[in-house]
């Protein structure tokens, strides 16, 4: 089966989800809800039918990416006076939770996308900088938001290398060397998704000169086009979950990259990482989106209401309901924290805001698989056919705990320790 042959006209004839976070429940102004609206449409109508395909057959959503495209999506957080939909942060957020909904591998691919454009955007622009590197800062970002904008261009954001780098504890192994009109990079990144698939590859890597240590301070944040001599796309992809993402191995052997290949100017990732950490929290909507579509499948399945199977009700099993109920109170939960945080994602955070950004990272990564279980166990042994969506659901779930560098573990890890000591405060 194509992807193109799997929609029908039926799709057009959908009753349309109602919203995750409704605009005037939770404060939205109208034109942050009509992006995060078209968002859901698109992700209902057309990557919902598309991804059982991409996900059985581990292929990437070319077809979802022309559509973003064709829909302004694919600049979602581009400035206005660029072309885009200037959406800010927590417009993107939301809007990212809703294709989430829909198809996990778009959504969490998306997220890379969007954050090439995301952090050279509205995020540099709260970071310090002076005039002449603004400028030369700006004209840069305008170059690939244009092709972004123009020619539907995709960027990735592969950065994890199979060491402490990106976990955020050493520099990056990747190596850029300066040389006359930019730089040469080399080196390899693992669970690189959209590899093959990618226009340009946004990589982190550490600017070395001759006889210089590497320092995390000198991390350079460089878009590599994916034809540029040097590069190789290496190993399968075979996974248990995100099966669509492609996340295959990137080779970079003594490749070229000229100076307006940064995407941001030396030492803003630093500075970012130091001051706006809400930038890694960006994984995470695509899984408050996955906990929601389990908690919608299995209210419609025991309901009696899901498309293709038997209007079978299971509803009025008490046991049902208290695991129906626990379901909604853990969503509930995950999202009332989750939009807290991204709410107040900003640059210079207090220690509260910071603590609550891990908590929410914590909650939506863990949350999303505990309610998918929940779902499975609730819903039965005929709701985790292949022919239904909620086997998809809880395996890409449970990839959301295992995202550097906010993975569950080193969330617990730092709010533990963020909590009992102050900056600079040690037992000795
Ligand atoms: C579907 C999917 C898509 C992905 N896409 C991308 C992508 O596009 N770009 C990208 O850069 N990466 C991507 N990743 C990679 C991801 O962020 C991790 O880098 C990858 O899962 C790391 O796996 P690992 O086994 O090498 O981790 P390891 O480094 O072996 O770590 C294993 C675990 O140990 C813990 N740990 C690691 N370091 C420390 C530490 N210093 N202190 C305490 N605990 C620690 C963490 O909890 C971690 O989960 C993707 C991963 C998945 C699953």
């Amino acid at each position: 089966m194509t992807v193109q042959a799997s929609l029908t006209s039926d799709i057009d004839r959908l009753d349309l989800d109602g919203p995750m976070f409704d605009p005037t429940a939770f404060g939205l102004n109208d034109e942050q809800a009509e992006i995060i609206t078209s968002a859901r449409e698109l992700g209902q109508r057309v990557f919902a039918v598309r991804a059982p395909t991409y996900d059985r057959d581990a292929q990437f959503p070319t077809e979802n990416y022309r559509d973003l495209h064709r829909t302004g999506l694919l600049g979602i957080a581009i400035p206005k006076r660029n072309g885009g939909l200037g959406a800010d942060y927590k417009t993107y957020a939301l809007a990212a939770a809703e294709v989430g909904r829909y198809c996990g591998a778009t959504a969490l691919t998306w997220n890379m996308h969007v954050c090439s454009t995301l952090w050279s955007g509205p995020l540099a622009d709260d970071l310090e900088m002076d005039a002449t590197t603004r400028a030369e800062h700006e004209r840069r970002r305008a170059m690939h938001y244009k092709r972004i904008i123009e020619n539907g261009a995709v960027y990735s954001q592969p950065f994890s290398e199979g060491g402490a780098a990106a976990a955020g504890g050493v520099a990056f192994g990747t190596e850029a060397k300066p040389v006359k009109g930019g730089w040469i990079v080399n080196g390899k990144k693992i669970f690189a998704s959209l590899a093959g698939h990618a226009d340009y590859y946004g990589v982190l890597c550490t600017e070395v000169a001759e006889g210089e240590k590497a320092s995390r301070r000198n991390t350079l944040y460089l878009a590599i086009p994916a034809n540029t001599g040097g590069v190789s796309v290496v190993g399968d992809w075979d996974p248990l979950g995100m099966r669509g993402t492609v996340s295959r191995t990137l080779l970079f052997k003594d490749a070229f990259v000229p100076e307006d290949g940064a995407l941001m100017p030396r030492g803003v990732y630093f500075q970012a990482a130091m001051r706006w950490p809400h930038m890694f929290l960006t994984l995470s909507p695509t899984y408050v989106g996955l906990a929601q579509a389990a908690y919608d499948f299995t209210v419609r399945y025991l309901r009696g209401e899901v498309p293709g199977t038997p209007p079978v009700k299971r509803r009025m099993y008490p046991t049902k309901q208290v695991a129906v109920a626990q379901m909604q109170i853990k969503l509930e939960q995950m999202k009332a924290i989750w939009f807290q945080a991204v709410n107040e994602a900003r640059a210079n955070p207090s220690k509260e805001q910071v603590l609550r950004a891990y908590a929410a990272q914590y909650s939506a990564m863990e949350g999303a698989n505990e309610i998918a279980t929940l779902a499975i166990r609730t819903c039965g042994g005929q709701a985790m056919l292949k022919s239904l969506p909620l086997e998809r659901i809880y395996r890409d779930s449970r990839c959301g705990s295992l995202m550097l560098p906010w993975t569950a573990e080193l969330c617990l890890d730092r709010i533990g320790r963020e909590a009992l000591y102050e900056t600079g405060e040690s037992d000795d």
